[in-house]
C-alpha cells in the first residue's frame, strides 16, 4: 500500500509548486485572482484517480469543476444546479463535460445492490437506470463489463439530465452557445473516449432519441 505522506507534505508541495509556476510565468496568480473565465464546466466523479485539470491539460482558471459520488446531476441537487447556474449565467462557459469513468465504485455499488446506508440514497439514480436496461446488462458476460455499461450509461442519463435543466434550456432559448459532452476515462490508460453525439442545442436535444441509449449508435 503507498505510504500515505504527512500534511505537512501537502504544504511543501504546495509552496514549491507555487514558486515554480511564478518562476516560469511570473505575474500568473495576480493575473488571475482578477478573474475567471473558464470555457468548460466539468461534471466528474469524486475519485481520486480521475483529476480533472490533469487528464484534459488544463491549468488553473481554464475549467470549473462539480465532483461527487459517480458524476451525478440530480434535479433536486442545489449543490450541482448552483454550480451549474453560475457556469452557465455567470461565467458563459462554451461546453459542460460529464465524465463517467470505467469500474466506477459508487455505479458497481448500485449494479450490486449493496447496502450503503445513507450512501445508497445518492446512488438511487444509478439503480434506476440499472433497472431500465437490465436486459441489456444482463447480456455481458462479466461483472467489470456490466459495470463498465452501466458506467456508460449513467453518463448519458446525467447529459439529458444537464440539457433538461431549466438552465440549459433557457440558455438555448436565448441563442447563448452551450455544448454538452459525454466522456467516459478509462482508470487502466488514461484515455477519455466521448460516448455519444455533442448535444448543442434544443433540436440536437430533441434529435438524441432513444438511439442515445443504445450501444454502437455513435
Ligand atoms: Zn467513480
Amino acid at each position: 500500500m503507498t505510504k500515505v505522506p504527512g500534511i505537512d507534505q501537502l504544504l511543501t508541495n504546495n509552496r514549491a509548486w507555487a514558486a515554480e509556476v511564478e518562476r516560469t510565468r511570473p505575474g500568473f496568480f495576480a493575473h488571475l485572482a482578477e478573474q475567471q473565465s473558464p470555457g468548460y464546466l466539468w461534471i466528474g466523479c469524486a475519485d481520486s484517480r480521475v483529476p480533472a485539470n490533469e487528464i484534459v491539460g488544463m491549468e488553473p482558471g481554464e475549467l470549473f469543476v462539480h465532483r461527487n459520488v459517480a458524476n451525478l446531476v440530480n434535479h433536486a441537487d442545489l449543490n450541482a444546479l448552483s454550480v451549474l447556474q453560475f457556469a452557465v449565467d455567470v461565467i458563459k462557459v462554451k461546453h459542460i463535460i460529464v465524465c463517467g469513468h470505467y469500474g466506477c465504485s459508487g455505479v458497481r455499488a448500485a449494479l450490486r445492490d449493496t447496502r450503503l446506508g445513507v450512501a445508497e440514497h445518492w446512488i438511487r439514480p444509478v439503480r434506476d437506470v440499472c433497472e431500465a436496461h437490465r436486459h441489456e446488462l444482463d447480456m455481458l458476460p462479466t461483472e467489470a463489463a456490466r459495470v463498465d455499461r452501466l458506467c456508460e450509461l449513467n453518463v448519458m442519463q446525467q447529459v439529458r439530465n444537464v440539457c433538461r435543466t431549466p438552465i440549459v434550456q433557457d440558455a438555448w432559448r436565448r441563442g447563448q452557445k452551450l455544448a454538452i459532452h459525454s466522456w467516459v476515462y478509462g482508470l487502466g490508460d488514461g484515455l477519455v473516449r466521448p460516448l455519444g453525439p455533442t448535444v448543442a442545442g434544443l433540436k440536437s436535444f430533441d434529435e438524441l432519441g432513444a438511439s442515445y441509449l443504445m450501444r454502437g449508435a455513435f
